[in-house]
């Protein structure tokens, strides 16, 4: 366990990757000047079971910034901290077909899940809030992410130093939920404690392991660790079914079936409950902001392995 391993399904994952290289439409993110300068003809695909063993192809080993793909976990761990209700007293949990960074609230003022950045950065400022200082909240994060993932993950400091430069639109989002009450801390601090969530770094390999021990009810599948719940687990699970793909989560959900959460860098991970966590890494994005090759391959797969939740298996 946690080695990767040779075997049918490895060269199932390279003939996925291969057929996917073949065209890469798309672009890089532009917002984030670190983002756009990154080799955009990468491609990786890998597999975590949960029992821990680690499939992969392509590039699978390649360190990105998690960016998006924290959102479901730092969710999960403020469950863990606070408690479900009290969690969903300050952070809805309606898909908003909205953009990811739209200034919206909803009828009760409360960001409408946490899955856009109104609301992951709600999500972010609860962890440890009125007792955490802004370090230990980032520590808390970091620490946490790096329990799913069974190694310590660090931090792609150019990352955040370039997003944060240019993380208008992040603070414009910050002061509109101070202003209404939705978070208590200093916006300024959540912009920053969020872009360095954003920017912790993490290979293919680590996400599809992440995504194993969500698919394991919570427990670490190489460490052994409970590192959340199985109850935390079912509301992240359920609300990447619903929010995890940006403007696309309808689409993803039809064709594709079973939870994801795709991010800006290009990562897009899956889960299937009880039986494995998925990654895939190819930085060119389409319109919704979601990686081109990624959404490919989950679709073939999903289509070829018959995957969705809604089929018999
Ligand atoms: N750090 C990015 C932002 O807040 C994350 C966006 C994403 O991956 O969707 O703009």
């Amino acid at each position: 366990p946690g080695v990767q391993i040779q075997s049918p399904i490895t060269d199932y994952l390279a003939g996925l990757v291969a057929q996917n290289s073949k065209d890469n439409p798309g672009a890089n993110a532009a917002y984030i000047p670190e983002l756009a300068a990154v080799n955009s003809d990468q491609i990786g695909a890998c597999i975590t079971t949960v029992d821990g063993y680690v499939y992969g192809s392509g590039d699978v080993g390649v360190e990105f910034s998690i960016q998006s793909v924290s959102k479901p976990f730092v969710y999960a761990l403020a469950i863990e901290e606070h408690g479900l209700d009290w969690v969903l007293d300050r952070v809805d949990v309606e898909p908003s077909g909205e953009a990811f960074n739209e200034l919206s609230l909803d009828g009760k003022q409360l960001p409408k899940n946490p899955m856009i950045n109104a609301g992951a950065m709600t999500t972010h400022s609860l962890i440890g809030e009125g007792t955490m200082t802004v370090d230990e909240r980032f520590e808390h994060i970091r620490k946490g992410l790096s329990r799913f993932a069974g190694r310590e993950l660090g931090v792609d400091e150019g990352s955040y130093a370039s997003e944060l430069a240019t993380a208008y639109r992040n603070f414009s989002i910050a002061y509109m939920l101070r202003n209404y009450g939705a978070i208590k801390a200093e916006p300024g601090d959540v912009v920053k404690g969020y872009t360095r969530q954003c920017a912790i770094q993490l290979t293919a390999a680590d996400l599809a392991t992440m995504g194993a021990t969500l698919a394991n009810g919570g427990k670490q599948p190489v460490t052994g660790e409970q590192v959340v719940s199985a109850e935390t687990v079912r509301q992240v699970l359920s609300v990447m079914t619903t929010c995890g793909m940006y403007n696309e989560a309808g689409h993803w959900v039809c064709e594709v079936g079973f939870p994801g959460k795709s991010g800006v860098s290009g990562c897009v991970l899956g889960v299937l409950p009880g039986n494995l966590g998925m990654a895939t890494f190819s930085p060119r994005l389409d319109e919704a902001g979601n990686s081109v090759r990624g959404m490919r391959m989950y679709k073939q797969i999903a289509k070829e392995m018959v995957l969705h939740m809604m089929l018999p298996p």
